[in-house]
């Protein structure tokens, strides 16, 4: 296959958008952004060694390439609408290729993306997607309207992903049947697009965990010059990492705060809209849990089972963090 022989056969995908007036195979896309709206961008690169091992199930990695680009849109509220996806390939071996599209696609089309262009090189296996969505105007979801008293929710459960990662990496034994279900939570995050949208006139602030809780939510601290005090009691897990708390707490405890690739959206919000928050949970049957609160001062304090301080918490993942 030559180069426009490949992208038309695994990157050209019927497309039923009628917002895209050109898509695949000319010099740019054009598309029509809907009145009334404003487009959220954002990308995200994912390299063979760093991000993905060379033996991932593709379909998986197609997956992925276009879940944590569409947790980005939901951690702004935004509905993602088109995406353009470069990709470097060290190969063009079409069992390969098929399962990526497989796995790309039928994320796509369950929320109706369009793939709408995108660059195709060869060299070190790399996707770098550019997602765009749609908010209604003024109404996006920033990392920067946390106030004081603000509740601090989580969709989901924490720490699964990293501890699937641990047990592939040897730390630690687990079951096969286990880790092959926390081998999901690793390979194939589902983006929380519906919460987000959901969320919207109801977050004050919101931001998707890829790179632990504790990191993530001083983002949130930072740009709204809050602090805020979680309760490691409730963060939610899974019974799995619950039991590491007690053979192996260092372990579980880093899982939980600075665990990557979780993909949950954690979102702040004031009291008064607890009823309102805990009807959108059950509608679209997604854990939120309330994990703390927001308060004055710029520290993230985590409180122990004991009411307990705890003092040195684990660093979320930096990929300069030992330069
Ligand atoms: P140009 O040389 O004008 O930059 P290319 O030859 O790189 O265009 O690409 C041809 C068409 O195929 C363009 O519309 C481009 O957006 C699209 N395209 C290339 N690679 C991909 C890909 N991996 N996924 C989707 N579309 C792609
Ligand atoms: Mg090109």
């Amino acid at each position: 296959l030559n180069e426009f022989e490949l992208i038309r056969h695994f990157f050209q995908h019927p497309c039923h958008d009628n917002a895209v007036r050109l898509g695949v195979g000319d010099d740019a896309a054009v598309i029509a952004p809907s009145p009334g709206h404003e487009l959220a961008v954002s990308t995200d690169t994912m390299n063979e060694g760093r991000h993905f091992f060379a033996d991932v199930p593709p379909a998986s990695l197609g997956h992925k390439n276009l879940a944590v680009n569409l947790s980005d849109m939901a951690a702004m509220g935004a509905t993602p609408r088109w995406a353009l996806l470069a990709g470097s390939l060290a190969h063009n071996d079409t069992d390969w290729l098929t399962a990526f599209s497989a796995g790309f696609f039928a994320l796509a089309d369950r929320y109706h993306v369009a793939l709408v262009g995108g660059d195709t090189t060869r060299g070190a296996t790399s996707f770098t997607l550019t997602i765009l969505g749609e908010a209604p105007t003024g109404q996006a979801i920033t990392r920067s309207g946390a106030r004081v008293d603000d509740d601090i929710w989580v969709s989901g459960q924490l720490g699964d992903a990293a501890l699937a990662l641990a047990a592939m990496n040897k730390q630690i034994i687990l079951p096969q049947q286990t880790l092959n279900g926390l081998r999901q939570r690793l390979e194939m995050p589902e983006p929380r697009v519906e919460l987000g949208i959901h969320l919207r006139g109801i977050a004050t602030a919101a931001l998707d965990i890829s790179d632990g809780l504790s990191g993530d939510l001083a983002h949130i601290l930072d740009a709204s010059h809050v602090g805020a005090r979680i309760h490691l009691v409730d963060l939610p897990r899974s019974q799995t990492l619950n039991d590491f708390l007690n053979s192996n707490q260092a372990l579980a405890l880093n899982c939980l705060l600075a665990g990557g690739d979780d993909y949950e959206l954690c979102f702040t919000a004031p009291p008064s809209k607890r009823t309102q928050i805990d009807t959108i949970a059950q509608s679209l049957a997604i854990p939120l849990t309330r994990i703390g609160e927001i308060t004055d001062g710029k520290m993230l304090h985590v409180i122990n089972e004991n009411g307990e301080q705890i003092n040195h918490l684990p660093r979320a993942f930096d990929h300069f963090a030992n330069d």
